[in-house]
This record gives C-alpha cells, sequence and structure tokens, in this order.
C-alpha cells in the first residue's frame, strides 16, 4: 500500500489527479470511492484481498497515500489522522536517551511534543543557518534531525542537502516537515532528507475542512517499523478524510501558484511600509536562507510575516483590524489568515528557545483577488 511506481515518468500535476486512482475496477467510477467498511470479507483464513481491517488498511486511505507519495517523489507514504500524530510515529522510531536537534524556529506544537510529551528524549535547539557550527557542536548521542524549511513562523530556509550531509556523517535521521513548501515547491527526499512530514491539514487539504498528517519516506526498513507503529498505534484517518484530502491535493500546483503570487503582491505592500519594521518571506534578498530557498524551492511560497514597528499592541491591533483576512489558526487553505504567533499557534513555545517576537504577525495568503488582499491590508495597517 502506498506503493508508487509504474507512474514515476508523470509529471507533478498529472500525477496529483492520476497516480492512485484508477477509474474504479467494477463500476468505472472516476472519483475514488469512499470506502466505509472497517472489515473485509476473506475468502479463506489467512488470505485476503489485500484489506483485513480498515485500520491497517483500507482502499481511499491506499489512493491518497500513493498519490502524495508519488508528488514527494517517495516509494512510501502513509497517513495519519493529524500532522502531531504522524511526529509522533516519527519520534517512536527513538530510544530513551536519543536525542533530537531541533532547528530552532518551528511549529509551537512540534516543539511541544518532544519536549513535553517524549519526554524520554534529550533535545537540543539549533540554528541550522550556521552549518559550520552545526556540524563542529554535533552532539554525539544525536539520532535524529528535525527542521522545517520555510519554518512556522519566521519562514527561514535551511539548506537540507549540507544538513543531510553533516547528519548522515553521524548516521542520524534527517527529517523535513515540508507542510509549508508542500512538495509542489520542494522535494526534501531529492536533496537527502530521510523523511518527509506534512501537516495535510493546511495545503495538501487546501481548503481549511480536514485535519490530517502525512509521512513520505524511501527507506524501506523505516517504512516497515513506521507502518507497523501506524497501524499498532493506530492514529489513522477516517476513509472521508483520505478522501477529502486526496480531493484537495489535486488542484495543489495551480493553487501554490496563486499563493506565491499573491504573497508577493502582499510582500511589495508591507515593505517600505512606514508600519513595518520588518518583511520576512524567503524571495527578499537579505531574508536569512534566501540563498538555500532559491536553490531548493520551485517558488517562495504563500506565508508572509511581518514585525511592527508600534510593538505588541500594534502588531494585535493590525490582527483584528482586518476583514478579508479571517483572524484564526491554522494556514495553507483558499482563504487568507491572520495570527498573533506569540498568542496563538505559538504561545507553547513561550519561554523557549522558539519563543517568537511579540511583535510578529504572521499571514496566510489565500488564492483570492490580490488587489483586494493588498486593499485590506493597507486598511488594518492604518490601525497599526
Ligand atoms: N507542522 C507544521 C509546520 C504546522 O504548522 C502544524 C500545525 O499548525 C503541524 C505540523 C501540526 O499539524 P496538525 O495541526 O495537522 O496536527
Amino acid at each position: 500500500m502506498g506503493e508508487f511506481e509504474q507512474q514515476a515518468s508523470w509529471g507533478f500535476e498529472t500525477a496529483a489527479i492520476h497516480a492512485g486512482q484508477d477509474p474504479d475496477p467494477v463500476t468505472g467510477a472516476v472519483v475514488t470511492p469512499i470506502s466505509l467498511s472497517t472489515t473485509f470479507q476473506q475468502p479463506e483464513v489467512g488470505q485476503h484481498r489485500g484489506y483485513e481491517y480498515s485500520r491497517s488498511g483500507n482502499p481511499t486511505r491506499t489512493a491518497y497515500e500513493t498519490q502524495v507519495a508519488a508528488l514527494e517523489g517517495a516509494t512510501h507514504g502513509l497517513a495519519f489522522s493529524s500532522g502531531l500524530a504522524a511526529e509522533d510515529n516519527v519520534l517512536r522510531l527513538l530510544a530513551a536517551g536519543d536525542r533530537v536537534l531541533l532547528g530552532n524556529d518551528a511549529y509551537g506544537g512540534t516543539y511541544r511534543l518532544i519536549s513535553k510529551v517524549h519526554t524520554h528524549l534529550p533535545w537540543t535547539a539549533v540554528d541550522l543557518l550556521d552549518i559550520d557550527s552545526l556540524a563542529a557542536n554535533w552532539p554525539a548521542d544525536t539520532k535524529l534531525i528535525w527542521l522545517e524549511t520555510p519554518t512556522n513562523p519566521l519562514l527561514r530556509c535551511f539548506d537540507i542537502e549540507a544538513i543531510a550531509a553533516v547528519a548522515h556523517a553521524h548516521d542520524a535521521i534527517v527529517v523535513v516537515d515540508n507542510t509549508f513548501a508542500t512538495p509542489y515547491l520542494q522535494q526534501p527526499l531529492s536533496l537527502g532528507a530521510d523523511v518527509v512530514v506534512h501537516s495535510a491539514t493546511k495545503y495538501l487539504g487546501g481548503h481549511s475542512d480536514v485535519v490530517g498528517g502525512f509521512l513520505a519516506l524511501d527507506d524501506e526498513g523505516l517504512a516497515q517499523r513506521l507502518r507497523f507503529t501506524q497501524n499498532a498505534a493506530g492514529a489513522v484517518p477516517a476513509p472521508f478524510d483520505c478522501y477529502m484530502a486526496l480531493r484537495g491535493v489535486k488542484t495543489l500546483a495551480i493553487r501554490m501558484e496563486r499563493h506565491c503570487s499573491n504573497a508577493r503582491a502582499v510582500v511589495d505592500l508591507l515593505v517600505g511600509h512606514p508600519a513595518v519594521e520588518q518583511v520576512l518571506y524567503p524571495q527578499l534578498p537579505d531574508h536569512p536562507g534566501h540563498a538555500a530557498a532559491s536553490k531548493q524551492m520551485r517558488d517562495f511560497g504563500g506565508m508572509v510575516s511581518f514585525t511592527l514597528r508600534g510593538g505588541k499592541q500594534s502588531a494585535l491591533r493590525v490582527a483584528a483590524a482586518t476583514e478579508l483576512f479571517t483572524l484564526g489558526e491554522s494556514l495553507g487553505a483558499v482563504e487568507s489568515l491572520i495570527e498573533h504567533p506569540g498568542e496563538m499557534t505559538h504561545a507553547s513555545a513561550a519561554g523557549s528557545p522558539l519563543e517568537v517576537p511579540d511583535n510578529l504577525v504572521r499571514l496566510s495568503v489565500g488564492i483570492e483577488t490580490a488587489a483586494d488582499l493588498v486593499a485590506d491590508l493597507e486598511q488594518a495597517l492604518t490601525h497599526a
């Protein structure tokens, strides 16, 4: 299940619409059916047609796992009930005392999972922009390095190839959270990552209507262990959720193109605006990791963050003043969202090395008309 072989020559958009999605062999249905059955008839004891019990495997999930694995250029795809469930399964590869290196900007929930749930794993937050320092100060007990690129919420970008070279010299597993980039903009496995993680809740689903997680990888041994835990711990998505995510992924390429061009329009407004202190967007030449982003990404993504000269209160006022940008958590969907990471998505990182500036605002730029988004932000900034 989740295997992707025969369609390897397809382009990205073709794979998104066809990988794992052959018309139904019985009815010819073009749309992948939602297989609700929890159990599957077995011709004889010990024999089955590929499915026994829906936690272990489900036809709708197989279609979705095959589709996203294809887009990541991966041999194996595993779907989970949330991004954090997918992350939890990866961390279960480790034994007590195995150290995790975590990039010093990451989703607050990932930090919380490592530091508050997997308390048997020592961890160190590291600056992944400085590869020389990473190599020189590599803790000997490190078994896994975890990075987002671009990061949530500072949008820092890290050189996956260079980091993987350092990590592999120490036999550590390289995990890349590809949620912000999506496989359309960046394919970490081709750059040396071992495991790709997604919050499918974001761009993969793309419509703010399904929570999900995903792992993509090539390594057979790791895949077997992860598939074992996927079934044994059981954090699998419902067939309906698999259908929703699969449906969303079909339009990933065209959505990402619009997310990127709209983000550029927003950045053009913010850069040089008197109320704005700094704009964080990987395309800007002075942005931390701009070189890595230019090298490994097709385009620079739909997320934009910025800090306000007027401090935290100014940031809170702007976040409350938009009309089209909805004030809310999450990201990566067709509608634009605005949030204050310090008080919202990254509250769990307060007081840690991953704490975010309190004058920071994060935008998930949607696919609405660019001029409308720019006008909305322009009026909101008058409240800064
Ligand atoms: N990774 C990133 C970069 C995220 O932004 C999030 C959620 O915001 C997650 C992982 C966790 O995913 P989920 O909310 O689907 O559990």
